[in-house]
This record gives structure tokens, C-alpha cells and sequence, in this order.
């Protein structure tokens, strides 16, 4: 079933905006983290991948459970069915958990004040 209109831009921002946070992990490693001091990319990718600081780590995990989370509203609002005995309060949950998982992005420029919790 199709999402309503302005959904499928809801979950195309809050993806994006996952994904860049979690690019951006990339630049929280501690001073001392072997992987700071290699040129990019080669080696250092591999290093970064392994490396034991807890900043870069943690926002990776808090994006990859945020984007689960995303992953899950997608596919209750594009499988509902109305002989769902949860029809139609499990999409409508869906939408209000989408926008605030984009909520923490309301600065971002294509931020649409219509995603704004109801
Ligand atoms: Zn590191």
C-alpha cells in the first residue's frame, strides 16, 4: 500500500540524516586513536573500523538502532492491511514514531513543519 502523501519524504529525511550522522562518528576519535594520524582512505578505514574509542562507536550504534527503528515504521506503513486487527492504529503509531525520530533534525534546511509530532 502506498504511503501517504508527504510519508515517503518524511522517511527519505530522517534515512539521509541517519546516515550522515552516522559519517560524522568519523570525526569524534580521540587524539591518541592510531587510525587519526593515516591518510586517507586505505589503511585507515581499517583502523577506524577497530579502534577502541567510545565516541565514534556509540553514535554508530544509536544511528544503526535508529535506522532499525526507521526500517520498522517503513514497513508498517507500506504493509498495513485493513484486516489487521491493528489496522489502523499501527500505521498511525508508525507515522508519530517517524516524525520524532526526524524531530532532532528540525534545524536541518529541508525540515517540513508538518512533520512536527501531532
Ligand atoms: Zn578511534
Amino acid at each position: 500500500m502506498r504511503a501517504k502523501p508527504g510519508t515517503d519524504e518524511l522517511i527519505a529525511f530522517v534515512g539521509a540524516r541517519l546516515a550522515e550522522t552516522a559519517a560524522q562518528a568519523e570525526l569524534f576519535h580521540e587524539l591518541a586513536c592510531p587510525a587519526v594520524a593515516l591518510p586517507e582512505p586505505g589503511p585507515r578505514a581499517a583502523v577506524l573500523e577497530g579502534c577502541a574509542c567510545p565516541v565514534p562507536r556509540e553514535i554508530r550504534d544509536r544511528a544503526l538502532a535508529l535506522r532499525s527503528e526507521l526500517d520498522d515504521c517503513e514497513h508498517r506503513i507500506r504493509c498495513q492491511d485493513p484486516r489487521d486487527p491493528t489496522w489502523p492504529l499501527d500505521p498511525v503509531f508508525a507515522e508519530q514514531t517517524l516524525r520524532v525520530l526526524a524531530l532532532p533534525f528540525e534545524l536541518h534546511h529541508q525540515w517540513q513543519d508538518a512533520w512536527l509530532p501531532g
